[in-house]
């Protein structure tokens, strides 16, 4: 008991990695330079697996022969070596490799060295060749980029890039020096560019309080969080703003005007009114992210610091919902954004997070007697039920349900000896597929 105690009151610092991302766009002439950046990693990339490879078979094929092959003849798959194996090669394989900065070819040893891991290791197949393809990104390293000021990013060999958001949020992280830049990432997706920064802050983690105001989240379309406690009180309700509908007819008229015209195809130039019509449609989009992404981090916020122990859904199942409109697309996005900070924010406020199974039915169950609707129609806005006449707010039924699979959870794992720690397991479920992958992706946060 005593231990459990220390733990619960004691507070540590940890380092973590956060990303933050930002679309920019791009000159004509700092199009040309990144795509040669992106290129060269790939070429670099191809052209060290293919010497890998041959010295490799040609090993092989010795010591099939029953020679006996030194350890030292075969080519090393460390970064370094890769690096070495580059600075050897250049030359005569790329000549023109001087014209890209360092980072491209750091990024090709990396990227490489982590593949072939992943195969001695079995958790990857042996890598292939990349294919020559529109869009691909390119990792600087943390030397070669700069924020200049809220709205620019000076990338060596490339030159100033234009955010259209502000990185106010990670230039005052870097000011204060509570911010590192790992590295940077830059982008291009069907023509949009966006760079992402790898950053390492250090926060001031508290241990993990007991779960005693414990919270059920519905995730819905009209009401985007419903909240509740297990004795069934509403206590949360953020509703689908208002301005993602406005937004959703300026983006469809933006939308519109980019498809009448002349856009990028096989051996065909997009023409400048497309380009002019796409940086609407994408200033449209980065504008309804924005907006989004605020009310996500207010409302996790709020959570993670007023609750000890909250309760979401597996989202998996309504993620395959079938509906194509916008309020759709960012409900979306937003859910897995939602979980996503929450897993986070919850270990910085010394909060707990718990996905209920993906198969627990928490929106066709009744919060009153239990008895499960084999059905329950997405259209019906009121959950009634026929065994003991409860009629109820079907989101809040649902999020009823969720607080008392956390109360249930926790009388469990609290009654098998003190330890509270219930953010890193599923509830009654199989891991979550962003459990189950070896890469944990950053963390995007505030
Ligand atoms: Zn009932």
């Amino acid at each position: 008991m005593t231990t459990a105690i220390l733990e619960l009151t004691s507070t540590s610092t940890a380092t973590v990695t956060q990303a933050y991302a930002y679309a920019f766009d791009p000159t004509p002439e700092q199009v040309n330079l990144l795509r040669s950046h992106i290129g060269g990693s790939r070429f670099a990339y191809n052209a060290l697996l293919g010497l890998v490879k041959t010295n490799w078979d040609e090993n092989r094929v010795r010591k099939d022969a029953g020679e006996e092959v030194p350890k030292e003849e075969y080519l090393g798959t460390g970064h370094f070596d890769l690096l070495y194996l580059w600075a050897k090669h250049r030359d005569e394989l790329a000549p023109w490799w001087g014209e890209n900065g360092s980072s491209t070819y750091n990024d090709a040893t990396q990227r490489l060295s982590r593949a072939l891991t992943n195969w001695k290791k079995g958790t990857a197949k042996f890598p292939t060749f990349k294919k020559r393809q529109p869009g691909g990104s390119v990792r600087f390293t943390n030397t070669a980029v700069r924020l200049t000021d809220s709205h620019h990013v000076r990338v060596s060999r490339v030159g100033e890039l234009k955010t259209y958001e502000s990185t106010r949020k990670l230039y005052r992280h870097l000011e204060r020096g509570s911010g590192r830049i790992v590295a940077a990432t830059i982008t291009e997706r069907k023509g949009a560019w966006t760079i992402a920064f790898s950053v390492q802050v250090q926060r001031v983690v508290p241990a993990t309080r007991p779960p005693e105001r414990i919270i059920g989240i519905d995730v819905g379309l009209s009401t985007l969080y419903t909240g509740a406690t297990p004795d069934g009180n509403h206590v949360l309700d953020v509703k689908n703003p208002h301005h993602l509908v406005t937004a959703e007819k300026r983006l469809a008229h933006a939308q519109r005007v980019a498809s009448r015209r002349q856009g990028p195809r096989k051996g065909v130039a997009p023409s400048n009114r497309w380009k002019l019509a796409h940086v609407r449609v994408q200033k449209v989009h980065a504008g309804v992210a924005n907006s989004c992404r605020n009310l996500i981090h207010e409302t996790t916020t709020l959570l993670a610091k007023n609750y000890d122990l909250i309760v979401v859904e597996d989202l998996n199942v309504k993620v395959m919902m079938k509906n194509h409109s916008l309020a759709k697309h960012i409900a979306d996005a937003s859910w897995g954004e939602f979980t996503r900070q929450l897993e986070y924010k919850t270990k910085w406020y010394g909060s707990s997070l718990v996905k209920a199974g993906r198969f627990y039915p928490s929106s066709k169950t009744c919060s009153q007697c239990q008895t499960v609707k084999a059905k329950l129609s997405l259209e019906l806005r009121t959950y009634h039920c026929e065994a003991c006449g409860l009629t109820l707010d079907r989101d809040l039924n649902a999020a009823v349900n969720l607080a008392r699979q956390g109360l249930a959870g926790t009388n469990s794992v609290t009654g098998r000896g003190g330890e509270v720690r219930p953010s890193q397991q599923t509830l009654a479920g199989e891991a979550h597929p962003d459990e189950a992958s070896t890469e944990t992706p950053p963390e995007v946060g505030a």
